[in-house]
């Protein structure tokens, strides 16, 4: 039976660019224990009070069809959360709760743009990007941030590329570059979108993950609220990858169409996942940084093992997870290098192609694994950086 393009085209036809991650999937299969530096998956689990709030809900009955929008009472506290951080109001109706992060990205997508459209992303990107633009039968165009700029998206940059487009799609802090963008960026992107009359999709995730400077929603600025959807998640503040729960908020009529997107499609999150993110979220400040806190830890030891050597270079490391390290010094590619040091040292890292073209030459290491074990990898990473880069043979 024929396939339809939207879902045989979606990765593009090329690669994924997720081999080295199966790669190394299968080395452990094999019994070779693998330092895995790869995906964004936190080493501890969702925390036991939050379970034993899922518990509570499932046993208690919330087991049946849960609210399509979103229970009442999680919608609420996501748009008192999101009033609170950027003092725009927002009720309930601005929120509609998906089944994680992702969901509401094919919703935001699906909310402003039409099949044929072209939709804007930023490369370096989140891989699953250009193929949740193409689900929703639009045209994805990158646009370029250089890791000469630090990685931050220019506005003129995405000036030149929005002719014909109807949304651009940000993430900060990002995955995976780990950087967080400025006010002065996300000041020159608000304008680009007010005056090329783009939607603005703002993925924002990993927003309780800042190492630097500070979270900026896009929402808080000045007549953005009416054309921002922001995307954001229980999985990465949360440690609650699993639960799927996430949401999306923005204007009223949009997110009163995505209700009856989601009446078509997800049929809403299951009503004691819910009740979880509502006891979650209710802990305030003070579980998110308890989640957030080894990632802050690895990020200063990383830190310090990287200044003391010049083989590798680290993209500013504000937020999120992930570390963006140059290894051009190397004289490979970022697929060439990871390959290497996958198959010479067991450790695994994503290369810096598998995120677009303004990353080649890099590699993105995920700051998952325990600590021991995540400084002697940096280290090791370095040491087999060094020997490629001054040509010595490995040993
Ligand atoms: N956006 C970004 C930038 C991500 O890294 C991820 C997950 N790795 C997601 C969205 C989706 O997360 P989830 O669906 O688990 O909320």
């Amino acid at each position: 039976m024929r396939l339809s393009r939207r879902i045989t085209g979606l990765t593009g036809g090329g690669s994924d660019g997720w081999d080295l991650f199966l790669q190394a999937r299968r080395m452990i299969a094999e019994g070779i224990a693998v330092t895995e530096l790869t995906i964004g998956e936190h080493d501890t689990r969702t925390h036991s009070s939050i379970l034993d709030a899922m518990d509570r809900s499932a046993r208690g009955g919330h087991t049946g069809y849960a609210m399509v929008p979103g229970t009442a009472l999680l919608r609420d506290t996501v748009a008192a959360r999101v009033q609170e951080r950027t003092g725009q109001r927002t009720t309930r109706d601005n929120v509609l709760i998906t089944p994680g992060g992702q969901a509401a990205l094919f919703a935001a997508h699906s909310a402003a743009c039409d099949p044929g459209d072209t939709a804007l992303f930023v490369d370096p990107y989140y891989a699953t990007y250009p193929g949740t633009i193409r689900g929703v039968g639009a045209l994805p165009r990158a646009v370029i941030a250089r890791a000469e700029d630090g990685f931050q998206p220019r506005p003129d940059v995405i000036e030149a590329e929005a002719d014909g487009a109807v949304s651009l799609l940000i993430n900060s802090p990002n995955n995976p570059t780990g950087v967080v963008y400025g006010r002065e960026t996300l000041e020159g992107i608000a304008k680009v979108c007010q005056d090329r009359d783009l939607w603005l999709i703002s993925d924002e995730v990993y927003d309780t993950q800042i190492w630097e400077g500070a979270h900026l929603s896009p929402r808080a600025l000045p007549g953005m609220a009416e054309r921002t959807l922001v995307v954001g998640s229980m999985s990465k503040s949360h440690a609650m990858t699993g639960s799927r729960c996430g949401w999306i908020v923005g204007p009223e009529a949009a997110i009163s169409h995505l209700i009856t997107l989601a009446t078509h499609t997800t049929y809403g999150v299951p009503g004691f996942v819910q009740d979880a993110a509502v006891f979650a979220l209710g802990q305030g400040r003070d579980l998110e940084e308890e989640i957030a806190a080894p990632f802050r830890r690895r990020r200063d030891l990383a830190w310090h093992i990287l200044a003391g050597q010049n083989a590798v270079r680290l993209s500013p490391a504000q937020g999120a997870m992930y570390l963006m390290l140059d290894i051009r010094a190397t004289g490979l590619s970022g697929e060439a290098f990871a390959t290497a040091l996958l198959e010479t040292h067991h450790i695994a890292v994503m290369p810096g192609e598998s995120f677009g073209k303004a990353a080649a030459g890099h590699v993105r290491v995920a700051m998952t694994v325990a600590d021991d074990a995540f400084v002697k990898a940096l280290k090791t990473l370095c040491h087999f950086a060094a020997q490629q880069a001054s040509g010595l043979p490995e040993g």
